[in-house]
């Protein structure tokens, strides 16, 4: 027998370890090519990951450029969520393959900033970022996606690149669609940190809905028109989460890209959110960054 006081005791020392669950899903970050910094913006995906309290996260680093990738094989089936910072050489075919079954069996997908430049010439992998820029794309790669300013989506299959931005500047996230779990009671403005603000981006745009968009402004060198940066997709029982922010460390910084990283990672997931929005999230009229 254990004395009553001892066991008590025992009792409160274990008590925060019940509080706190442990993490419930893996999640694995890709980089390794980019023509960004990844090596410096993917510990603040990891940590953003981490800090939801739902994830654990590896993280999985190609070979460079132009070195042998054949034994770039990731145990996708390991992990809920692929997280891609990634934007380079192609992999080989049976990771391909094994990619497109783990998101078409259901496995989660989040696709970061210029993950969307990649792989042009992988129809799958189009299918699942919905639109993709850069990398010569045309029309041939698919629709332009417009979003007139009362919200309405619509394709436009008028010739021209894919893939284009102004001046990195902060600007204004306008939420699209206010009963999505990623949006719910977001405010429906806020300001997002110095960031690009990706335009003309195009590709076949099928099973995918606009979450947030930001106007594109002439003064910026922009489009003139309110551009799609957040969607969710679905391919096959897959979710995915298409965020096109986060050029630097100032965006990935931003209070708004790291809520809703988190929250469109939960979704992609299990297709629903359950975390709480911080005090600290931006409103229409001032930038919010970590430290
Ligand atoms: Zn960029």
């Amino acid at each position: 027998m254990v004395p009553m006081q001892i066991r008590n005791f025992l009792v409160l020392l274990a008590l925060p370890l019940m509080v706190s669950a442990a993490p419930k899903y893996k999640a694995l970050i890709i980089d390794g090519q980019n023509n960004h910094k990844w090596a410096e913006t993917t510990p603040y995906l990891k940590k953003a990951l981490e800090d939801s309290g739902l994830f654990t996260v590896d993280v999985a680093t190609t070979p460079s450029k132009g070195k042998d990738m054949s034994g770039f094989r990731p145990k996708f089936s390991d992990y809920k969520l692929v997280v891609s910072n990634y934007n380079g050489d192609r992999w080989p075919e049976a990771t391909n393959q094994e990619f497109e079954a783990f998101v078409k069996n259901g496995g989660g997908f989040v696709t970061y900033h210029a993950a969307d430049n990649a792989f042009r010439e992988w129809a799958e992998y189009n299918q699942m970022i919905g639109v993709g820029g850069w990398e010569r794309r045309t029309e041939k790669d698919g629709a332009y996606v417009r979003v007139s300013p009362d919200g309405k989506v619509s394709l436009d299959n008028s010739p021209g690149p894919g893939g284009h931005h102004g001046k990195q500047h902060a600007y204004l996230m306008v939420t699209r669609d206010k009963t999505h779990p990623i949006m719910k009671r977001l405010p429906e403005k806020w300001m997002h940190a110095q960031d690009e603000l990706y335009d003309s981006m195009r590709g076949p745009a099928q099973n995918m809905n606009v979450l947030a968009t930001a106007f594109s402004d002439p003064a910026m060198g922009g489009t003139g028109k309110d551009e799609p940066l957040l969607m969710t997709l679905t391919y096959g029982k897959g979710r995915i989460f298409h965020t096109m922010l986060g050029h630097y460390t100032d965006a990935v910084r931003c209070v708004g890209f790291v809520v809703t990283l988190q929250r469109g990672a939960e979704w992609a997931v299990t297709g629903k959110v359950k975390q709480k929005i911080p005090a600290n999230f931006p409103d229409a009229t001032a930038v919010k960054q970590l430290p």
